[in-house]
């Protein structure tokens, strides 16, 4: 039984509707558990604009970094919405986050349910198994070029030359960031089925020549997890040709976003998959994280009741998992959300013939009631 302190930040269209089910999943685990959870709630992206002039206060940033974890809905407004402070993007709150609190290490588990294989696009007999992790590098390579101020030695921008306009943007790796995040890799291989593939583009680009220099360097310090290469386009091939082939991903930031967002497509939906990201600073009960959906703020669907809560209410999960130590209450909302899907409730993004359809709250409710039906079975160990 303990006492946890969690930053909660909804962010705007579909996350604070999404996120508020995730509380009140946490909110069952503490009833039941006997844990005592303090949310404190604040704004970012689109909401923290109009309201405080900044995608994230500085204030939320230092409480962020007081808590033992954060939980992150989704920020970002409609296609072509401006405020009066147009120069500030909602984005820049997570930019902001990641970059503040060094979390480096973006992990994202990807196991779809065998109820769900029908919402894929890939044959049942290719999903057959899959149960992947992929370990993407969150706060170097090509996406921090472009921060204000300038990064210095990282130039990203479009500039006018004698032949018309130019733009550059800087792939830049240090040995040591490549070291951090392979070494993640490994270490959540070894709590698996210790195989780690480590995707680049050695074949054309120094930053990977250097990763799978770094990355051969370090598997020689795991000599009990199976270690393969793989250059990225044939890693996107074999994502959908024989998923179940891999267990721990492991590749930089660009790479990292591209595959991952192909690989939910296994799972059925976007609103199926959750993210833990790390970095070093450690709390009392663990590591200080920041969980959140891999989706966006899903602006053709918000305020409609449509969305689906269950990547936020996974994402939950990995926050007990992970920042908390509470592995057994993480496992407890896994299994609930496996048994409610089993039990025919589907979100829209799910539909399928014959599966009733819920809006979001309703299907936090059948979770929270399968989580109470399995906490209050006496468990055999
Ligand atoms: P999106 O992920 O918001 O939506 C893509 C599609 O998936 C939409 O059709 C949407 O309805 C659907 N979808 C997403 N989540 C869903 C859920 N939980 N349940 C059911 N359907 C769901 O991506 P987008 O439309 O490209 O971006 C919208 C906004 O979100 C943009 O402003 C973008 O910058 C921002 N964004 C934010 C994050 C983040 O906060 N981490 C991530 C990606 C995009």
């Amino acid at each position: 039984m303990g006492n946890y302190t969690i930053t909660v930040l909804p962010g705007d269209g579909i996350g604070p509707e999404v996120t508020q089910q995730a509380l009140s999943v946490l909110q069952a685990i503490g009833e039941q558990y006997g844990h005592t959870f303090t949310f404190h709630s604040r704004l970012v992206g689109m909401a923290a604009i109009e309201a405080e002039g900044d995608a994230i206060s500085n204030e939320t940033l230092a409480l962020c970094q007081q808590s033992d974890a954060i939980l992150f809905g989704a920020v970002g407004g409609l296609p072509g919405y401006t405020t009066s402070r147009a120069s500030v993007k909602p984005e820049q709150a997570l930019f902001r986050l990641r970059k503040g609190l060094q979390f480096f290490a973006n992990l994202r588990p990807v196991k779809p349910l065998q109820d769900l294989f029908a919402a894929s696009s890939l044959k049942p007999e290719v999903l057959a198994g899959t149960d992947l992790l992929i370990v993407r590098e969150l706060t170097g390579g090509l996406y921090y070029g472009h921060l204000e101020p300038p990064v210095p030695g990282k130039p990203s921008e479009i500039r006018t030359t004698e032949q018309g306009e130019e733009a550059i943007d800087t792939l830049l790796y240090t040995e040591a960031e490549i070291e951090r995040i392979v070494r993640v890799a490994f270490e959540a291989a070894r709590d698996r089925r210790k195989k780690v593939t480590s995707v680049d583009k050695a074949n054309v680009l120094s930053s990977s020549v250097l990763w799978r220099r770094v990355a051969e360097r370090v598997a020689a310090d795991y000599p009990d997890v199976a270690f393969e290469h793989l250059l990225v386009d044939a890693c996107a091939m074999h994502l959908i040709r024989k998923p179940a082939s891999f267990d721990v991903i492991v590749t930089e930031n660009l790479f990292g976003d591209i595959l991952t967002d192909e690989a939910s497509m296994l799972a059925g939906s976007m609103g199926m998959l959750p993210s833990a990201s790390l970095g070093t600073r450690r709390t009392v009960h663990g590591r200080l994280g920041l969980y959140e959906p891999i989706h966006g703020s899903a602006p053709d669907i918000a305020g409609q009741g449509k969305a689906n809560p269950i990547a936020a209410i996974l994402s939950a999960s990995l926050l007990l998992h992970y920042s908390l130590g509470l592995k057994q209450e993480a496992a407890t909302i896994e299994e609930a959300v496996t048994r409610t899907i089993q039990a025919g409730y589907r979100t829209e993004d799910l539909r399928e013939e014959g599966r009733e359809i819920v809006s979001t709250k309703e299907m936090g409710e059948q979770i929270r009631k399968q989580l109470r039906s399995l906490i209050s079975i006496p468990q055999s160990n």
